[in-house]
């Protein structure tokens, strides 16, 4: 989901984050970000693995550690299981989802913008439908 002043597009449906969100990682550059910020409240909803194979809370890393990282998952921070919707996404009317960390949401979020990329798969995107018809409907008007 994009919300941000230049992708104004989005029509913040929340589908998804809903289709993809559990499955989203953050870049090294957002967990230092974060680490430096202290941003626990949003580092404990992912785990880290290092190369001999141990997982770690994020909220429990070192900076300097960032590099040894091999993967990270987004986690239930009491289980450690794997999740299956974002906790970040907040419904906030009937047909409208905010992300409630906006401003701190991982890069792979910020960059997501299916009605450039020409997705095909996430039939649901309220604004590829949208364009879509637009589309469509100028393709039968115009000569
Ligand atoms: S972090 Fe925010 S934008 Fe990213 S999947 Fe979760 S709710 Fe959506
Ligand atoms: S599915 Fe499309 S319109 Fe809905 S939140 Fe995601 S990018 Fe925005």
């Amino acid at each position: 989901m994009t919300d941000d002043d230049d992708s104004m597009e989005c029509q913040q449906c929340g589908i998804c984050c809903k289709v993809f969100g559990d499955s989203i990682s953050p870049t090294s550059e957002n967990i230092y970000h974060w680490l430096t910020n202290n941003r626990s409240d949003i580092l404990c909803h992912f785990s880290a693995c290092f190369a001999n194979s141990k997982w770690k809370n994020c909220a429990e890393l070192h900076p300097d550690e960032i590099g040894s990282i091999i993967t990270v998952e987004m986690r239930d921070p009491e289980t450690g299981m794997l999740v299956s919707s974002c906790p970040f996404l907040m419904r906030v009317s009937k047909k409208r989802y905010i992300c409630s960390i906006h401003a701190e949401k991982p890069d792979m979020c910020n960059n997501y913008k299916p009605w450039i990329w020409g997705e095909t798969y996430l039939r649901r995107c309220r604004t590829i439908v949208d364009r879509e018809h637009t589309t469509s409907w100028q393709n039968e008007h115009t000569d």
